[in-house]
């Protein structure tokens, strides 16, 4: 299927050629043709599958004719974070180019002032985060009974992050007649009772996830134990061919300590998570962007929106606690045809969460049994024989914040990403030979990372297309 065969207009055929994309991903060949005939859409697809052109495409169309007035936006995007928000109007101006659509950014972190100033002009695109949004609704300064067009992106996120109770309070303001599209990677029980009351007889697609870990992405588990992690990451960085190289870790403040030692040690290390505020952030991203840096540690939620080209690795310091989270991170690397690898060091403790990402992506990942890390601090059979042996009694698995559940699959039509799923292809093993070095186990924060809202090029923080 062609572009050209979903019935877009030929300006935005020529928008889509210019930013060289030929086909149609599986996202936007199923969800194109019902979103442009208005109807409601649910989309299970998570991001890495093109879905941001399956909404905006097909809006650029809808809102190319018609008039917008002050403070009354034509169209509302919701996303959880700054950064998805920033990449929303990115891809309005990549696609909008040939058309005359003027687009608003409300997100928390940048002026007021100047956001206001767009929505008194008047906007046919609003892209906001809830608190933003309800903020200046709560000031009268938005009005969204002209508003004709919702997206909702990234559902599950937006729950994670505590925010439906925002988004049922907006979907009241907006009207009855609406059209309204939702996407979320997974579809737990809040969101389909979401989805129930207010999208009205919605066309449902399914991505297939399975796609989500590419070909391209050498995956390995690294066997070490609490004391030893940090030897094993040194070793890692120093053995590999690492250029450049994002690392997650569970907690705020793990990602601080370890890119302070990095840099101690001489790595030129940055760190990027929710404390920082956001001009600090920015300025971390382009250290790290500009190759002023090339290890960027960073926390759980900086794995959504982060899309830097030329990644070469993802380390998962500690094995993510959601299997999603794990697609997520390592989908930071192998980007854009270019290869990339990805590895997590594993605990013992960590089996289970090891378990719930190789459940997801129905694959085993290779296993390299701790290198001379192991064999120095222990025998190595003793490292690895405990990973081995956990994963063969997966126990239940562990939630965290909201409950999730695998995606309904009961009147949803699946899509297939044939190209993107390589998932049975082999693995070569890395060789990762690291010496023990005994350190102390990190220390454990209270608090999990909480909501982070991404940077944002400062470019975006409001603007009006002339
Ligand atoms: P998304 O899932 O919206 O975050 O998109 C993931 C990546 O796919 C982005 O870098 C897009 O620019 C890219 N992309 C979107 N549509 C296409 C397409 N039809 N062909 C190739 N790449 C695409």
């Amino acid at each position: 299927m062609s572009f050209a065969d979903l019935g877009l207009s030929d300006e935005l055929l020529r928008a889509i050629t210019d930013a060289g994309y030929t086909e149609p991903t599986a996202v936007q060949a199923a969800a194109i043709t019902p979103v442009l005939m208005n109807r409601d859409l649910i989309a299970i697809a998570q991001t890495g599958t093109g879905k941001t052109a399956s909404f905006v495409l097909p809006m650029i169309d809808i809102l190319a004719h018609g008039r917008s007035r002050a403070r009354m936006p034509r169209s509302l995007i919701l996303e959880p974070t700054r950064e998805l928000a920033a990449q929303v109007a990115e891809n309005f101006e990549k696609y909008g180019k040939y058309h005359k659509l003027s687009m608003a950014l409300l997100i928390g972190g940048v002026n007021m002032g100047e956001q206001v100033a767009a929505l008194e002009k008047g906007v046919d695109v609003l892209i906001a985060t809830p608190g933003r949004l309800m903020d200046l609704f709560g000031r009268g300064k938005i009005l969204l009974t002209g508003c004709s067009l919702l997206v909702i992106d990234e559902a599950d996120r937006m729950l994670d992050m505590g925010f439906i109770p925002d988004i049922e309070e907006i979907c009241t303001k907006l009207p009855a007649t609406r059209q309204t599209l939702l996407f979320s990677a997974t579809m737990p029980a809040p969101i389909k009772k979401l989805a129930d009351r207010f999208l009205s007889n919605p066309k449902q697609i399914e991505v297939e996830r399975t796609g989500s870990t590419s070909l391209l992405i050498e995956q390995a588990l690294v066997a070490t134990t609490s004391r030893g992690k940090r030897a094993t990451l040194r070793e890692l960085l120093k053995a590999d061919d690492v250029r450049t190289a994002i690392i997650f870790a569970n907690r705020k403040t793990t990602v601080r300590d370890l890119a302070q030692s990095l840099a101690k040690d001489g790595f030129k290390a940055g760190e990027i998570h929710g404390d920082m505020d956001q001009s600090s952030r920015i300025r971390e991203l382009e250290r790290f962007k500009s190759g002023d840096i090339n290890i960027l540690v960073a926390s759980d939620v900086a794995a959504r929106g982060l899309d830097i080209k030329g990644v070469s690795h993802v380390i998962n310091y500690d094995a993510p606690w959601h299997p999603d989270d794990y697609v997520h991170r390592i989908g930071r690397t192998g980007r854009a045809g270019a290869s990339g690898k990805a590895f997590t060091l594993v605990t013992e403790e960590d089996a289970e969460n090891i378990a719930n990402i190789e459940k997801l992506t129905k694959q085993t990942i290779p296993r390299i049994a701790g290198g001379k890390t192991a064999v120095a601090a222990e025998p190595a059979d003793a490292v690895a024989q405990p990973v081995e042996a956990a994963l063969d009694e997966p126990r239940a698995p562990r939630r965290r914040g909201s409950e999730r559940t695998r995606p309904e699959r009961a009147k949803t039509e699946r899509v297939a990403t044939a190209p993107r799923d390589r998932r049975d292809a082999p693995v070569s093993r890395p060789a990762v030979h690291a010496p023990a070095l005994a350190e102390p186990s990190e220390p454990i924060a209270a608090d999990a990372d909480a909501a982070w809202n991404g940077p944002v090029p400062a470019f975006l923080s409001a603007r009006i297309a002339e």
